[in-house]
């Protein structure tokens, strides 16, 4: 892992100021926190006539409207991250996180015989921050990526996101080319000259060996709840309270409901979430890896298949009841990394969980540590870089709740010919980092 023996040579980064704020898996409810308020939104009474007229509506189709209706959607047009908005993440809380992972697809790259092009493909990249750091990792070793065609991909749904993003990643020096209703609804060239585009499906991104990325992504696709009953499962719908108007509550389906078909024969727990949009993208993502190459590397609060009710809400950095002023606040649910590597269905190899404490201390979170200490006198900055680092690794911060998981073409594991491996013939393939001690060479 040689490129990480050059870690020290990169700036520090303008400071980033967070603390304290909440990062959005630091609890897990059922959404019954006291209410903080009880506004009637214009999504409120958008869900009230829908469920009047067609009847109770999943947990599932309920996030989705509220996320992401493209009149109304909490993500389509605000900037919710940040001390401003109502909750935090790690690219925002320091560079360091962002540099650590532009180090992981470089070695990636390295490990699979440096491809002539690569595209990055980023999943709800918030306000650009993360794909900003990689971006600056690539340029700084542009020694070891020279020749290489390297293009960026980001796929978001929000408006208002996407123009931060564009602000952050582009100096719009060449203007930027929009065209609403295209597939590619945005495009223009990074500051440091690389094209980048936007789209708002994955599907829409062109076939190629790719490195994809998802940090805080697969966690705000909409799931479907569902109970265990004498009577067998039942779906978790939303329904309009009878006794208090305006006011949203929880009821269980009376009878079987089609998305029951995703949860697992031999399921032990009493109550699941599934989340069949969460299949689908790492359907599709394997499907590309396997046949283009390239890697996926996906970061979350999760759990390995063993929680069960951990659907929540969360505005201006606290708790919300998911159920109140819909609109107004972020909904969430746990991943469930079980399902995806379930879902990558043997079409590629899948390594983690790993906590994000071990693969960032992996990755030699310390040393990079060190050396922008060592770089930096100012007190305030190297006070708010020992912060930052304490939520990124405390284990009762960020460091146990967050999670990498990763997906690579089996040759990747395995190398080319077990056969030949075996004889050792053929040098065995080199450990994929982060997700195995450190070495340094
Ligand atoms: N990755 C960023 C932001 C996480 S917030 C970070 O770590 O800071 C979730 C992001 O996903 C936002 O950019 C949001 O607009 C985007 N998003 C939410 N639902 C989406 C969907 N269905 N398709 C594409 N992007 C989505």
């Amino acid at each position: 892992m040689s490129v990480l023996v050059r870690a020290g040579v990169w700036p520090l980064r303008a400071a980033r100021a967070v603390i304290p704020c909440f990062w959005r898996g630091k609890y897990f409810s059922s959404g019954k926190e006291p209410a903080e308020n009880n506004l009637v939104t214009p999504m409120l009474r958008h869900l009230i006539y829908k469920i009047k007229s067609t009847g109770p509506i999943t947990v599932a189709e309920y996030m989705k409207e509220v996320l992401t209706n493209p009149a109304k959607g909490y993500y389509v047009h605000r900037d919710m991250l940040g001390e401003e908005g109502d909750f935090i993440t790690s690219p925002e809380i320091s560079q360091i996180f962002g540099e650590l992972l532009g180090i992981w697809f470089i070695s990636e790259w390295i490990a699979t015989g440096k491809t002539a092009a690569f595209q990055l493909v980023e999943l709800g990249p918030g306000r650009g921050t993360l794909s900003g750091d990689i971006l600056r990792v690539f340029s700084q070793l542009g020694s070891v990526l020279k020749n290489c065609d390297i293009s960026v991909h980001l796929v978001e749904v929000s408006q208002k996101l996407s123009e931060i993003q564009a602000l952050t990643l582009t100096e719009e020096k060449v203007p930027l080319e929009r065209d609403a209703g295209a597939p590619v609804y945005m495009k223009g060239v990074t500051k440091s000259g690389i094209p980048i585009s936007w789209y708002r499906d994955l599907q829409d991104i062109p076939k190629g060996f790719s490195f994809y990325l998802a940090h805080e992504f697969f966690d705000v696709l909409p799931v479907h709840k569902f109970q265990k009953t004498p009577h067998g499962w039942r779906e978790v719908l939303i329904d309009i309270d009878p006794h208090v108007s305006d006011k949203l509550r929880f009821v269980l389906a009376p009878c079987a409901t089609p998305a029951e078909a995703f949860i697992q024969c031999d399921e032990t727990r009493d109550h699941v979430e599934v989340c069949p949009d969460a299949g689908v993208i790492i359907q599709e993502l394997s499907e590309r890896i396997a046949v283009t190459g390239g890697a996926a590397l996906i970061a979350d609060y999760g759990h390995d298949g063993t929680k069960t009710d951990t659907f929540r809400g969360f505005c201006g950095h606290k708790l919300h009841d998911v159920l109140i002023a819909p609109g107004t606040a972020d909904l969430t649910a746990d991943v469930d990394f079980s399902y995806l590597r379930r879902m990558a269905q043997g079409k590629v190899a899948s390594l983690g969980p790993v906590k994000q404490k071990t693969f960032l201390k992996n990755m030699g979170i310390d040393v990079r540590l060190k050396v922008l200490l060592d770089k930096s006198d100012e007190p305030s900055l190297r006070q708010q870089l020992l912060q930052g680092y304490d939520m990124l690794m405390n284990p009762k911060e960020m460091g146990e709740r967050f999670n990498f998981f990763a997906l690579l073409p089996h040759q990747r594991l395995h190398g080319r010919n077990h056969q030949i491996n075996a004889l050792q013939s053929e040098p065995s393939p080199s450990p994929v980092a982060g997700f195995s001690e450190l070495v340094w060479r």
